[in-house]
C-alpha cells in the first residue's frame, strides 16, 4: 500500500488531516492523523474539513497556525501558514511553553503583514473596565494602521499580561489576532520612545 504524500499549504493540509482522521482513502489508513500538519483548532481555517470546506481562498495573505505531534517527541510542533497561498513557515518546537506557538504565529504575520512589529501597542482591551473606552481607544489606534490592513485582518498588538502569554487567535468578537508584546525595559523606553498608545 502506498501512502498518499502530504500536500503543501494550510488549507490543503487541513483537508488531508481530516481525510486521514476519517480514513477516507485506503491509502491513508496507515497514517497517524496527529502526525500530519494541520491547522490548530481555534485558529483561522481550523474547522472540520473532510471534503474541503471554504473552497474559495481569501484574496489576500491570511495568517494561521499549523501544528502536529510526532510520536516519541515531546510537545507539539508549530509552523505558520497562510489561507491564501502555499506559504509555510519553518517548524518550531519548544516543549510545554508558548514560545514555539508564538514564533510560528509571528512568522505567519511576517508573511501576511510585513512590518507589523512597528504597529502601535494598546493596553489589554479585555481587561479594560470600560467597553466604551476600549472601543474609543481601538478606533484611535486603528487610524494609525496602513491603508486596508484592518480589512485584511491585521493584528492588534497588546502588552503581555505575564511572561509567556500565548497570542490569541481571532474570535467572534474580534476578526484579528491579538499578539502579546513584552513590555520594553525602562531604559529602552527612554532611549527609543515607547510606541504604546496612551489616551
Ligand atoms: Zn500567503
Amino acid at each position: 500500500m502506498s501512502i498518499l504524500p502530504e500536500p503543501r499549504g494550510a488549507r490543503a493540509r487541513q483537508t488531508y488531516y481530516w481525510q486521514v482522521r476519517n480514513a477516507r482513502h485506503q491509502d491513508l489508513r496507515a497514517v497517524h492523523a496527529c502526525e500530519t500538519w494541520h491547522i490548530r483548532y481555534g485558529h483561522p481555517g481550523g474547522a472540520y474539513s473532510d471534503l474541503g470546506h471554504d473552497t474559495v481562498p481569501p484574496s489576500h495573505h491570511s495568517p494561521t497556525l499549523l501544528t502536529r505531534r510526532m510520536y516519541g517527541r515531546p510537545g507539539d510542533e508549530y509552523r505558520g501558514g497562510c489561507l491564501s497561498c502555499l506559504w509555510e513557515g519553518r517548524p518550531h518546537t519548544g516543549g510545554g511553553s508558548n514560545r514555539a506557538l508564538n514564533c510560528a504565529v509571528e512568522d505567519a504575520h511576517d508573511h501576511a503583514f510585513p512590518g507589523w512589529r512597528d504597529l502601535p501597542v494598546v493596553p489589554d482591551l479585555k481587561s479594560s473596565g470600560s467597553p466604551y473606552g476600549s472601543q474609543r481607544l481601538w478606533r484611535q489606534t486603528a487610524d494609525l494602521y496602513p491603508a486596508d490592513w484592518l480589512d485584511r485582518g491585521a493584528p492588534r498588538l497588546v502588552r503581555a499580561r505575564r511572561r509567556g502569554d500565548a497570542h490569541d487567535p481571532p474570535s467572534l468578537s474580534s476578526p484579528r489576532y491579538e499578539l502579546r508584546v513584552a513590555s520594553p525595559r525602562r531604559q529602552e523606553r527612554a532611549d527609543t520612545g515607547d510606541q504604546e498608545v496612551l489616551f
